[in-house]
This record gives C-alpha cells, sequence and structure tokens, in this order.
C-alpha cells in the first residue's frame, strides 16, 4: 500500500511546501512539528497539509525523520502565514521562519544550575577566593554568573571553589516567566470620558469576534490605563494578549506600568532576548501558560495557544513596518490576523495614522475618543520661531528665544528637551580649502560625523572611518568643517549656552544596549537630567514628569523628501514630540525652529487643529489616488554596476502586463542611487484599492525576465520608505 504523503513547509526563503512520506509508526496532522532531511542537513519544518499523491514518484520521496513533542501550529497561525505570504510576495517560507524564531534549544527548559557554601573549606585561599566566600555567608543560592559579577570575580574562581568543595551546585527550577496577572488588582478610578471608552472596550473584548477599535485620545489622556480594561476583561475570560509596541526601548517603562496595574510582570518578547529566553517564551506561549506578551512586531508571529486580544499601542509609528529581509506592516498584518482568529483588536495613537483615521472616519474602526488630559492639565501650548527672522547667529542652531526660554524652564527646576531627529555631530564635512566633501565609498552618502565615537559613518551602509588626516583631494590638513547639526554638535552648543547644567544626548547609535537606555530614560524620569537632546527615540511614549519644554530645533527636516507621507510623518512625530511636556504639571510649551511658519503641518500644530490637518491631508491623497484609496507597491532593483541595474528595471517594466486599472512608474534611478556599492532603480507601482495589486504583481514576475547574477529584486507592497 502507497504511504501516505505530507507537504511540509521548511522555514527557509522557498514559497513550495515539499512532499515527505509518512513512515510507519509515526502519526503527523497539520501543523505538527516535524524533523525532515533537507539536501544534505536537517531541517525543522511544519506539516501544512495533505501531500498530493504522484504516483509512481512516491519511491524518490524521502521520509519524515521525526515528529517534535511540542504543540502543533494551529489552523490560525498557518492561514495567517500563507494570507502575509501571499499579500507581501515574501516566500512563505520566510514567513515560516517569522514564526519560528525560537531558537534552537526547544523543549522543556533544563534547570538552571545554582551554587551555595559547601562544607569543604578551600585549599588555596586567595584574595578573590575570600570575597566570593564573604558574599555566600548569607546562605543564599546564587546562579555562578551573578556571583561572579557580585565578587567582582571571574567564573572560573567560582569553578574552582566548586571543584574545591568549598562550593556546592543546586538545580534550581526554570524563572517563571510570568505569573498570573490579576484583572482588579489596581483598576484607577476613570473620568466619565475614561469610563464611557473602558466599559465600550470591555464589552467589545466581552462579546468576542473580530472587530477593530481606534482609541483615539490626546497625549496622557488615558488611553493606556483604558485599553488595560480591555485586556483586563481578556485576562478574566483567560484568553492570551498580545500587546505590540513600536520599539523595545518604550517597553521598560510600559513592563512597569503592567505591573503597577496587574500584579505581575508581562512576558517579552523581542530581537534582544537570550536564545534561552527566547526558546522558553516561545513555548510557553504555545502552552498557554502566558497570559501576557508585550513586544515588538515579531511578536506577531508567536504560536499562541488561544488568542483572544490585540492591542497596538502608538499604532501610527513607522517602526511598525519592517524593512529589513521581508517587508511586512505589523499594524496591517495584526488586524489581519485578528480577524482569522476572529477576536478583536484595539488601535491606540495620539495621532492616528491616516489609513487608520479614514478607516475610522467611515466606519470600518470604531472610535474612542479621549479629547482631555487626564487631570485637566491642559496640552502644551505651541509657537513657532520663524528662523528667516529670528535665527541663531551663523553656524549655531539654537535661537535666541528658544535658549531665553530654556533658561527660563532651568531656573525653575524643570528640564527642557531639545529634539533633532538626526544622529551624530553633523550631516556633512567638508574641506574648507577646496570643497571636498567627505562621502562614503560604497554609497551615494555623505559621511556623518560621530564625535562621541570618534569617526565617520554612513548611515545607509554603516561604513565607518576614522577622521582623515588631510583632505583626500587637496592635502590640505585641518580643513574640515562641519555643516548642519546632529544631537552631538547640538550639545557642544548647549554646554556653551547653559553651563553648568546637566545634558543628556540621547539617540539610538548611543544607546549601546537596551539596558543602558532604560537606565538613560529613567535618569530622566527621576530628574537627574537638565536638558535631554535626543532624536526620535525621545518622541515616543515617555513619561518625564519634570518635563516642560521641548524645543524642536529643525521642525522642517522631515518635509520635503518625496515620501508621499512626509507631511502626515512631521505632523506625528512633532506633535508626539511637543507630547512630552507637561504631562505632570500641566504647563508644558513647545516651540517650533522652522522656515515655513506657514506651512500647513505647522499651522496645524500651533493652533491644534488636527481635524483640520487630517482632513486636507485625507483630500490630497484621494486626489492623488495614495494610500488608502490607491495601492502602492515599490520594485527596487538594485545590481553591482549601474547598467546591469538600469537594463534589467527596463525589461521588467516592459514585462509589466497591460491592465486599465494599473500604473507602473518609472524605472527612475532611486533617491539615494548607490547603497553598499550597488545601484539603485525603482519602479512604482499604482492601482485602485480594490484592485488585488498582490496578485497582479505575482503573475507578472513569474512571467517577467528573472532576476540573475549581481541583480537583485525587492518587492515592497505598501511601501512607506521612498529612499
Ligand atoms: P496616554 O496613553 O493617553 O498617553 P496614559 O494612560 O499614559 O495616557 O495616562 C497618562 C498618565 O495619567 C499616566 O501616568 C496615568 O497613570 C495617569 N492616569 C490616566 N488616567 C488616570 C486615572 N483615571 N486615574 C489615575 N491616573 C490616571
Ligand atoms: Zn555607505
Amino acid at each position: 500500500m502507497a504511504k501516505r504523503v505530507v507537504d511540509v513547509l521548511v522555514p527557509v526563503a522557498v514559497d513550495q511546501a515539499y512532499s515527505y512520506r509518512m513512515p510507519d509508526g509515526l502519526e503527523a496532522s497539520p501543523g505538527d512539528l516535524v524533523t525532515v532531511p533537507l539536501g544534505t542537513r536537517k531541517a525543522t519544518g511544519v506539516v501544512w497539509g495533505e501531500g498530493s499523491a504522484r504516483p509512481g514518484l512516491d519511491n524518490r520521496l524521502k521520509d519524515i525523520a521525526a515528529k517534535l513533542d511540542i504543540p502543533p501550529l494551529k489552523d490560525e497561525l498557518r492561514k495567517f502565514i500563507d494570507w502575509v505570504s501571499g499579500y507581501t510576495l515574501n516566500p512563505r517560507g520566510t514567513v515560516l521562519r517569522m514564526a519560528m524564531r525560537m531558537g534552537e534549544k526547544l523543549g522543556p527548559e533544563r534547570g538552571r544550575v545554582g551554587v551555595r557554601l559547601g562544607s569543604t573549606p578551600p585549599k588555596r585561599v586567595t584574595a578573590a577566593r575570600t570575597r566570593v566566600l564573604a558574599i555566600f555567608a548569607d546562605g543564599l543560592t546564587r546562579t555562578k554568573s551573578e556571583a561572579a559579577s557580585e565578587a567582582g570575580v571571574s567564573t572560573g574562581v567560582i569553578d574552582g571553589l566548586i571543584d574545591d568543595g568549598a562550593l556546592e551546585t543546586v538545580v534550581l527550577p526554570p524563572e517563571p516567566l510570568a505569573g498570573i496577572p490579576d484583572p482588579d488588582y489596581l483598576a484607577p478610578d476613570f473620568t466619565p470620558d475614561q469610563r464611557a471608552a473602558a466599559d465600550a472596550m470591555r464589552e467589545t473584548v466581552a462579546k468576542g469576534g473580530y472587530s477593530a477599535t481606534l482609541i483615539d485620545g490626546v497625549t496622557g489622556s488615558g488611553k493606556t490605563e483604558v485599553y488595560f480594561e480591555a485586556v483586563a476583561e481578556n485576562i478574566r475570560r483567560k484568553r492570551q494578549t498580545l500587546i505590540l509596541m513600536p520599539e523595545i526601548a518604550l517597553t521598560a517603562q510600559f513592563l512597569s506600568r503592567f505591573a503597577e496595574r496587574f500584579g505581575v510582570q508581562a512576558a517579552e518578547w523581542h530581537s534582544q532576548l537570550s536564545p534561552r529566553r527566547r526558546a522558553r517564551t516561545w513555548s510557553a506561549v504555545a502552552e498557554n501558560e502566558v497570559p501576557v506578551i508585550v513586544g515588538a512586531r515579531s511578536a506577531l508571529f508567536l504560536p499562541y495557544a488561544d488568542l483572544g486580544l490585540i492591542v497596538i499601542d502608538e499604532e501610527h509609528d513607522p517602526a511598525y513596518k519592517q524593512e529589513e529581509g521581508a517587508h511586512y506592516h505589523a499594524r496591517d498584518m495584526a488586524v489581519v490576523r485578528a480577524s482569522i482568529a476572529q477576536i478583536p483588536i484595539i488601535l491606540s495613537s495620539a495621532t492616528p495614522s491616516v489609513e487608520s483615521e479614514v478607516n475610522a472616519r467611515r466606519g470600518r474602526y470604531k472610535r474612542l475618543h479621549l479629547p482631555e488630559r487626564f487631570g485637566g492639565q491642559s496640552l502644551p501650548s505651541i509657537e513657532a520661531i520663524d528662523l528667516t527672522k529670528e535665527g541663531p547667529p551663523r553656524g549655531r542652531f539654537i535661537s535666541p528665544r528658544l535658549a531665553e526660554a530654556v533658561k527660563i524652564a532651568l531656573e525653575r527646576g524643570e528640564q527642557a528637551l531639545l529634539f533633532l531627529n538626526r544622529r551624530g555631530f553633523a550631516p556633512l564635512t567638508l574641506c574648507r580649502a577646496c570643497g571636498f566633501r567627505l562621502h562614503c565609498p560604497d554609497c551615494d552618502a555623505w559621511l556623518v560625523d560621530h564625535r562621541f565615537k570618534k569617526k565617520l559613518v554612513c548611515h545607509h551602509c554603516g561604513f565607518s572611518t576614522p577622521y582623515p588626516k588631510e583632505c583626500p583631494q587637496c592635502h590640505a590638513t585641518e580643513s574640515f568643517m562641519p555643516v548642519g547639526p546632529g544631537v552631538e554638535r547640538l550639545q557642544q552648543e548647549a554646554a556653551v549656552l547653559f553651563p553648568g547644567k546637566r545634558i543628556m544626548v540621547l539617540s539610538s547609535d548611543l544607546a549601546d544596549t537596551v539596558e543602558k537606555l532604560r537606565k538613560e530614560l529613567d535618569d530622566i524620569a527621576q530628574g537627574r537630567v537638565d536638558i535631554v537632546i535626543g532624536t526620535q527615540l525621545v518622541a515616543k511614549g515617555h513619561h518625564f514628569p519634570k518635563l516642560n519644554l521641548v524645543g524642536v530645533v529643525d521642525a522642517d527636516l522631515g518635509l520635503g523628501n518625496g515620501d508621499p507621507r512626509a507631511a502626515e510623518r512631521t505632523f506625528q512625530l512633532l506633535h508626539q514630540v511637543v507630547g512630552r511636556a507637561g504631562r505632570e504639571a500641566g504647563r508644558g510649551h513647545g516651540f517650533l525652529q522652522t522656515h515655513q511658519p506657514e506651512h500647513p503641518v505647522m499651522r496645524a500644530l500651533i493652533v491644534g487643529d488636527r481635524e483640520a490637518f487630517y482632513s486636507s491631508e485625507i483630500v490630497l491623497r484621494e486626489a492623488a489616488s495614495y494610500p488608502p484609496f490607491g495601492r502602492l507597491a515599490s520594485l527596487v532593483i538594485s545590481a553591482a554596476n549601474r547598467h546591469a541595474a538600469e537594463g534589467y528595471a527596463r525589461q521588467l517594466a516592459s514585462a509589466a502586463p497591460r491592465h486599465d486599472d494599473v500604473r507602473v512608474l518609472g524605472p527612475a534611478e532611486a533617491p539615494v542611487a548607490v547603497v553598499r556599492g550597488r545601484h539603485r532603480f525603482r519602479l512604482l507601482v499604482k492601482s485602485p484599492r480594490a484592485f488585488d495589486l498582490s496578485g497582479y504583481l505575482r503573475q507578472w514576475l513569474s512571467g517577467g525576465p528573472k532576476a540573475r547574477g549581481s541583480i537583485k529584486l525587492d518587492v515592497d507592497i505598501d511601501p512607506q520608505s521612498f529612499f
């Protein structure tokens, strides 16, 4: 009798599931994780469905090697993976890989090894050994590494003492991942507005089924407290909750808030978890041992045993779009996951994405509105500083009026934030003698001076080099001159303007580890810093009680870069960064240094007329058939030389199937024409909203010329980045 054949999808970059034979004595159903031979190695894959019977061929199929003792991937997750792959055009195996980032250490976690005082004295006594024994004198058990770092010795010293019998080892139970949250641990007394929203949330969750709700409330209005009620209800129903955050840096403050509200920690999921923790969290999520996950976008692909609610915090945040490797938008895909799983999803923001705003206006999302800050604090008042009239002196970036305002804030014992979304010291360095500009050898980009790290860095490819001793062109020495500001240069200026003040510069390149960043954010929150100078890293979500003044050093920075979302992004970012001010004292003030105080974005911020901004932005998008009124896809072609890239881009464009609804724009050289030595061209594809653009592209690309040799084609559906 012919053996059963099943299709197994493996987490590699192919679309297709491969057929395998089921050996005697093994039973595996769709969703089960199995080990299969793949080429010369073994891979862990997932049974995706029954195999197609192929008479005569089955003898050549290989056998499944083993079935893993892990809960199967649910139907729901497999459907989601198929959907994401179909929509984004990422191969199914690539999407599956995102669901299988559990590391190699699956299965029950090995017990951790602890160390405590033994019964024999050490054979040899050294200063280091004495220190170790002294800390163990309290009779407590520690892990080796805890003990080593506490005593300031290497783990070798601990091992030596174990060998001597002076210390002994014990097996500790695995660290608990997360306790059971208590939905009623510490619920706040809500204001009437909050109450109404919280009740609506609770009912939505109690009712179950798919629905999307936009919590639209000004910064500090209590959106988090309100959606915690939805989480509480989901906990009561004993179902799992996923809370997505745009950035890991945000999760620390959030986790402690969660603990205050629910009495226990939530489990975390992000790229910086240790491999062991990752494996353990992955299985615990699958075993339904984790009630709440707080995570970055990849948490969307975890194998939840019983997901009952998804929350997207700061839903408008561009960080939800993954740009490396597989392109996908975690917010949009989360809505899809909720609809496949038939569960509610909550999107929260003070400045919703135009997409979500349109969905709310059209009734596709339910809107819960929180128009006021909690505690009656007024929102920050905002004014423009017109750089064409009252700018700073040449070579400086903080205008006299802004400097004066900072001084006054500091005199009152408050904090000030100077915001500039630019890392490093200066975006451009040129030779004063000959005008030569330092640029990346591999990209069409200037090298950015990072003085704190004493190097020049390319922000596109990461290339870095020490400062050259002389100009590569005219060999002049001491002739380099910075042009334009970065946060590090602002620090220099602030140190002169505000002597003796404690200044902290925060930007992603300086925050080496999440721990360090968390500590720095905590220093600000505790008031151990007077002036914060930061990039968008400080704009988001944080609660800094003593911060009342925000100065935006270059409000025009994000405008006019050819991105259809430039106005929206600038509005959201500036609104959010200014919203850091006055969260506790309620007299926040924001300054926008700008060359165009009459720009609609600046006007909307200054008069506080958000609705007007959205309405005009929506009209513009609709007129241009930009998202969400039309669909966009971007095809970036890159190759080792310009000719090859352009040639292939032209061939590809001419192979596009003709369709009345579709416009193929380009090929045009990409705005950043060379990255990592690769020349880039792009095609932009536009279609009406109701059109199946993914299907169209699939047809086009399967019939079109194949990218060969050095040529690479990168497909991005719903592109957010246009560089
Ligand atoms: P948002 O998420 O809208 O920015 P938060 O939920 O973070 O607002 O609330 C802002 C601050 O006000 C937080 O410190 C929060 O704990 C506090 N807060 C909000 N609502 C209440 C309430 N009803 N009772 C007590 N504190 C509240
Ligand atoms: Zn570069």
